[in-house]
């Protein structure tokens, strides 16, 4: 299984590399994706990527590939950003204050990479380990001054016409505080087809690509990897082959660790080296459509680092010693990781909302409709 895996990225690489990684020459046409898939490890800064790796015995999903940048992840209000405000750089390509979703630093709500592709014909999706209405996914979809409006995140999910989601937080849509609206009713006259896991098995559900499809994995914050949750490498396979069936125009999908970042808060070391082997099956499941599809690029990053994490001397492979200096986030860059058509404007060292201009290009959309 293993072996079969690294076999087929090497075959890849070998017969890819020279179209995704030659000679800069230019964009060309055929290097434009017809699909993008971004990952974003919440808090997955380099030392929390060093130690993902040493804790496995076989290459992580990150070594294959070709091309390697940084991003610069600070908010226009603080150096230190939290998930609100590097979610809604990424997304909308705006540098915003701290909490801010969807919004510029001013409160004016701006067009994400996700309305950009749904506006042109894309089909859209959020696949997240935290409920679908927090911060890092809600900076994709939502437009409120700030992340701690589940609610009114929520709603803003009937805004749009994303073709699949799937988190937790099912409460904030059908038992609200704030109004007697119930959103999973209300999805349903959207042509959504709405399930949740505690009447479904994700993975026995064959969705009909005639209606969008969402699915509730918790009431509020599914569990810690640790703790047996392990949906996120079938959920993301298979979001991406529903989304390929949704539009012949290609799609655009945020895919999220995002508990790598609250094990860093509690530094608990046994717990990030979890959540980071989920998300590395996970890279490794994207990797492995985009390799069959040839049509997709793949962009893996991390909103900022959290925890100022170190790997201290005496670590070895089998044991790492894990300690944190934080349990807040922090300033250092952050890795972002490309392979695929377009993967080449990944490089060098540049903003977070730069991000957004780099999924724009690749995607060959109009920059200057970016106001809402
Ligand atoms: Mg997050
Ligand atoms: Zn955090």
């Amino acid at each position: 299984m293993k072996f079969s895996f690294l076999l087929l990225l090497l075959l890849a690489m070998l017969s890819l590399r020279s179209q995704y990684v030659g000679p800069a020459s230019g964009e060309s046409e055929n290097t434009r994706p017809k699909n993008i898939i971004l990952l974003i490890g919440d808090g997955m800064g380099l030392s929390q990527m060093s130690a993902g790796l040493y804790d496995q015995q076989n290459p992580i999903a990150l070594e294959y590939f070709p091309v390697v940048g940084f991003q610069k992840t600070f908010s226009s209000d603080n150096l230190v950003t939290d998930s609100a405000a590097s979610g809604t750089a990424m997304a909308c390509g705006k540098k915003t204050f701290n909490n801010a979703i969807g919004v510029d630093k001013n409160g004016k709500p701006c067009t994400s990479i996700l309305e950009e592709a749904e506006n042109h014909g894309l089909a859209t999706g959020l696949v997240v380990t935290s409920s679908i209405v927090h911060a890092t996914p809600a900076a994709f979809i939502a437009h409120q001054q700030s992340r701690n409006l589940y609610e009114q995140i929520a709603a803003d999910f009937l805004s749009t016409e994303i073709d699949l989601f799937i988190g937790g937080g099912k409460q904030f849509f059908d038992r609200r505080e704030s109004d007697d609206r119930d959103l999973v009713a209300e999805l349903r006259k959207k042509n959504y087809a709405v399930y949740d896991y505690f009447n479904n098995d994700l993975t026995k559900i064959q969705p009909s690509t005639n209606k969008n499809f969402g699915f509730f994995t918790a009431d509020n914050q599914p569990l810690p990897a640790i703790q047996g949750r392990d949906y996120l490498p079938y959920a993301s396979e298979m979001a991406a082959r529903f989304l390929e069936q949704r539009s012949n125009k290609g799609f655009f999908m945020m895919i999220e660790g995002s508990q790598i970042d609250w094990s860093c808060h509690a530094n608990q070391a046994i717990s990030l080296l979890g959540e980071l082997r989920d998300f590395d099956k996970t890279i490794k499941k994207v990797l492995k459509f985009a390799i069959r599809n040839k049509e997709t690029l793949v962009v893996v990053t991390a909103d900022h680092e959290t925890g100022g994490l170190a790997i201290n001397p005496g670590s070895s492979q089998k044991k790492l010693d894990l300690k944190f200096t934080t349990n807040g986030h922090t300033a250092t860059m952050v890795p972002v990781y490309a392979f695929g058509p377009g993967a080449e404007l990944f490089r060098g060292i540049y903003d977070n909302t730069t991000i957004h201009e780099k999924l724009m290009t690749a995607f060959g959309f109009d920059q200057t409709s970016k106001e809402k």
